[in-house]
């Protein structure tokens, strides 16, 4: 029996550039970052969010690197939104100024979601590499506040700042942001070179859920907050994507559509370029978005168990990183063969000393 056809995608990830002015150790681009070279024309994107329009997509998200890194950026969210979508700017707030804000604003984007580094200048310009990022962090925050985009903050929590998770919460009430993602970090692409770096404690990731759970009670009404936990540390696996291929579609600088971010490292699925196929026959007919949709690509103890409808066997860029095999069970599973190896490899990491590896471009 062959997997049910999909809706359309809901949303978009474009990521317009690798290039980003900061150099997070926890980074989910690829360790191959994209050169300026490699990345689409202004046509082809706006091309690519006709399309988008056209088969479903309601949301696109502008990302990166830094999205703001691309001059016209402004005249592609002023396509996307031209075609009926809902603009959302992923940024860091770096290569960002009142002017380019204004004129955003002006081409219609919908809402901007600035990430944290750090609660302060030492942490901020430490993590992110990048000195002076907090203080025009702050400023860009400011605008944002003055125009009156709808904000969410991004802060993306690991071993080094956990215990400051308060102080975060707080950053984004003094932003009067609407919404605040508590992301632990996940290691895909740069962070899965900083684990012994990142990885958070056992204890860091209980007591966070409890700050989060007590945050969410004295701020219901003021401040969301979503909150994505720590898997290294937990028995079940989130279901990632919602499942391969059913909600999101992510186009890398280059053209490549994936179904998610870190999809480029399963080495034996072939991912089209949106610039050479038309988008709706790479989202409903190609062999890589249809590989693992449905449930008879699963192998056991997924394939027999009642949770799959709920979890989809959980990532399977972490089952290809961790067990070799992009169709094993996700090894953060406590019914996988690998889950109390990874376990431990998560203890030893949270328990070591290592310094931050900074995302690099290629020269
Ligand atoms: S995670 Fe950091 S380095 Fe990577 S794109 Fe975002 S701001 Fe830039
Ligand atoms: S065995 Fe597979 S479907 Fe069942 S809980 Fe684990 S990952 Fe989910």
């Amino acid at each position: 029996m062959s997997a049910p056809r999909p809706n359309p995608p809901m949303a978009m990830l474009a990521e317009l550039t690798h290039r980003c002015p900061l150099a997070c150790p926890y980074c989910s681009n690829p360790l191959e970052l994209e050169r300026k070279e490699r990345e689409l024309t202004t046509d082809e994107w706006k091309d690519i969010f006709s399309q988008a329009a056209e088969m479903g997509v309601l949301h696109v998200h502008f990302s990166g690197g830094e999205p703001a890194s691309r001059r016209d950026l402004e005249e592609m969210v002023a396509h996307a939104r031209d075609v009926g979508l809902y603009t959302n700017l992923i940024t860091s707030g770096i290569g960002l100024n009142k002017r380019r804000l204004d004129a955003l604003n002006e081409c219609g984007l919908d809402h901007v979601q600035l990430s944290l580094q750090g609660v302060d200048s030492e942490m901020a310009d430490w993590v992110g590499g990048y000195k002076g990022g907090f203080d025009r962090k702050m400023q860009v925050a400011e605008w944002i506040g003055e125009i009156g985009f709808p904000l969410t903050l991004n802060a993306v929590m690991h071993k080094k700042n956990f215990d400051r998770l308060d102080e975060t919460i707080a950053i984004a009430l003094d932003m009067g942001a609407r919404r605040l993602e508590v992301a632990t970090v996940q290691f895909h692409g740069w962070a899965a070179k900083n684990r012994a770096a990142l990885m958070p404690t056992r204890e860091q990731a209980k007591q966070a859920r409890l700050t989060v759970n007590e945050a969410r009670k004295r701020l219901e009404g003021v401040l969301v907050i979503d909150y994505v936990p720590a898997d290294h540390h937990s028995d079940y696996p989130k279901p990632c994507m919602g499942g391969w291929a059913s909600t999101g579609i992510n186009i890398a600088p280059d053209g490549a559509v994936l179904p998610c971010h870190a999809a480029h490292t399963i080495k034996s699925l072939k991912f089209d370029k949106a610039h050479e196929k038309p988008l709706k026959e790479i989202w409903y007919d190609s062999d890589a978005f249809n590989a693992f949709r449905g449930f008879e690509w699963m192998q056991e103890p997924c394939r027999s168990c009642e949770l799959k409808t709920k979890d989809f066997g959980g990532c399977r860029c972490q089952a290809m990183a961790i067990a070799g095999d992009a169709a094993a069970t996700d090894p953060v599973c406590i019914k996988s063969p690998l889950h109390d190896e990874l376990v431990r490899q998560a203890e030893a990491d949270s328990e070591a000393d290592a310094d931050l590896v900074y995302r690099v471009m290629p020269t």
